[in-house]
């Protein structure tokens, strides 16, 4: 094979879909795999579509993720430039040697003529007629008007396209590695514009001009691009450049969670899911982005990279070597992919599991200092050390650790305070909280010894004893250890909080029998 040259070539309309993501990922795995170069390539030519700001979150995006390329707009590399308008004068004579060679003609019709054509000629069967073999004879063309209309048009400056001559009765074949072999027969396609009034390309002959130029050797993207295949076949073989025409390669669409139809944004708003990598703002819109959810990149990476494609064993957590090694195009499925987020969230929390302290300590840190609190380096290490597996993603961070940050304000289980609290205990639990204060080594197994060693000695039970320290201490009766919690949080602060709680929960037995 020779060298591998894959690129990503998003088009900058929007913000970058988890979809795009995806097909970047396959095309950065493929490349990696193989010692090949993955480059990508800003697609921008359709000026009506372009959104300002969305190159730049595709860059961002692909930051973000982990996967930059070989050679891009920032980048540059032997084959630039990397954005399609600053490559705007070299398709223009490449859609003319189509129409010297007879493979494409001029086309005059208005926007206004190209209606009448479609509402003419539409009939029940075929509600949006092409412009292909069967109609380009009535319209305003090269090919149907003479020469020396065409010339005069010409002269006069009379706005023409450029379009791709697409004859009847062939099939077009060409070989797709997840698909197999396809083929289309001519009669399905339309007369593509190549070349608009504005000498700008249409995406096809930029795409096909650039991946030739470019030497890509793997076109690897969405499956919403398969039809457009055949045509860009014809572009190779009328530019004489096939038999160094790219591998193609179409990935399988991503489903929504039922498998009833793509994974649309407004389906994504509608629910409340992410189906962007970072969030996107603009005047019109606002989405969510996995980032801003609490997602890990290399999770988000790692479920991402099963959308579609599996090592054909058991194993699902790979970081990005093992999927680098793992990879292959072969397998990578026909049918369409389920998202399903919460098969996200336990990706994201099997690598929030084996991220290391320092690294997770710092990715809450944000979360904490949003609500005004700074710990300490080791202080927060410490309790990501006991947290670690209590949150899926890093937004639940807070909600189920505060109380190691700030005071406890409420308690979440009144149930137990009105069935369980003995206010004639009260004096023994004081005593216990002194025995705890006095504790001169404050480690969960010393806590936890003395604790129970009181709740023998002064004949009380677990049962009377521990919910009320643990919601004392933390507000909650759920959570890991409270010998553990109350190490960390140290013993001046654990005797304030019990003496508080003990005193609460009087009030609130007291308010709970008089309601
Ligand atoms: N610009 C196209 C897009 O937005 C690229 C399709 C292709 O990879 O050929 O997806």
């Amino acid at each position: 094979m020779s060298k591998v040259r894959v690129r990503f070539a998003p088009s900058p309309t929007g913000p970058l879909h988890i979809g795009g993501v995806r097909t970047a990922l396959y095309n950065y795995l493929f490349a990696r795999k193989t010692g090949g170069t993955y480059i990508l390539r800003i697609e921008d030519t359709d000026r009506t579509r372009y959104v300002e700001g969305a190159e730049k979150y595709i860059l961002e995006s692909l930051k973000w993720c982990g996967l930059n390329p070989d050679e891009s707009v920032e980048k540059e590399g032997d084959y630039g430039p990397y954005r399609q308008s600053d490559r705007k004068g070299m398709y223009v004579q490449y859609a003319e040697q189509l129409v010297e060679s007879g493979h494409a003609y001029y086309a005059f019709d208005t926007p206004e003529e190209l209606d009448k054509m479609r509402e003419d000629l539409k009939t029940p069967e075929d509600p949006s007629p092409k412009y292909n073999y069967a109609t380009r004879g009535k319209m305003k063309n090269s090919l149907s008007l003479s020469k020396e209309t065409v010339q005069k048009m010409m002269n006069e400056g009379v706005a023409y396209v450029i379009r791709l001559l697409v004859e009847p009765g062939q099939e077009i074949h060409f070989n797709d590695i997840v698909r197999g072999a396809v083929s289309f027969k001519s009669e399905e396609l339309d007369d593509k514009v190549l070349l608009k009034t504005d000498k700008m390309p249409t995406y096809h002959m930029a795409n096909i001009v650039d991946d030739h130029f470019m030497e890509i050797s793997h076109v690897i993207r969405g499956e919403e691009w398969l039809p457009s295949t055949p045509t860009h076949v014809l572009l190779y073989r009328f530019l004489g450049w096939e038999d160094t025409m790219p591998a193609f390669c179409h990935l399988p669409l991503i489903l929504k969670p039922d498998g009833k139809g793509k994974l649309s944004k407004r389906y994504g708003a509608k629910v409340g899911i992410p189906v962007f990598p970072m969030n996107w703002e603009s005047d019109t819109d606002f989405f969510i982005g996995f980032k801003e959810q609490g997602f890990l990149p290399e999770a988000m990476i790692n479920f991402l990279a099963f959308l579609g494609w599996n090592p054909g064993t058991e194993q699902e957590i790979f970081n990005n070597e093992d999927l680098i090694q793992a990879f292959d195009l072969e397998r990578i499925n026909k049918s369409g992919a389920r998202f399903d987020i919460q098969k996200a969230r336990w990706f994201n929390q099997q690598y929030i599991m084996q991220t290391n302290d320092a690294r997770l300590a710092e990715l809450v840190r944000p979360y904490v200092e949003a609500e005004g609190h700074k710990p300490s380096e080791e202080y927060l290490q410490k309790v990501c050390v006991l947290m670690k597996e209590r949150f899926e993603v890093l937004t639940e961070f807070w909600g189920n650790s505060k109380y190691f940050f700030e005071d406890v304000s409420e308690y979440d289980n009144q149930k137990v305070i009105r069935k369980k609290w003995k206010p004639e205990n009260r004096e023994k639990m004081h005593d216990l909280k002194s025995t705890v204060n006095r504790l001169r080594i404050f480690t969960a197994e010393n806590i936890e010894e003395h604790v129970k060693k009181f709740i023998e000695e002064n004949e009380l039970s677990f049962g009377e004893v521990l919910p009320f320290i643990r919601l004392a201490v933390s507000g909650t009766t759920k959570g890991p250890s409270i010998f553990e919690i109350m190490s960390i949080i140290g013993e001046d602060e654990v005797a304030k909080r019990l003496e508080k709680g003990f005193e609460d929960f009087d009030k609130i037995k007291e308010s709970l029998k008089n309601s």
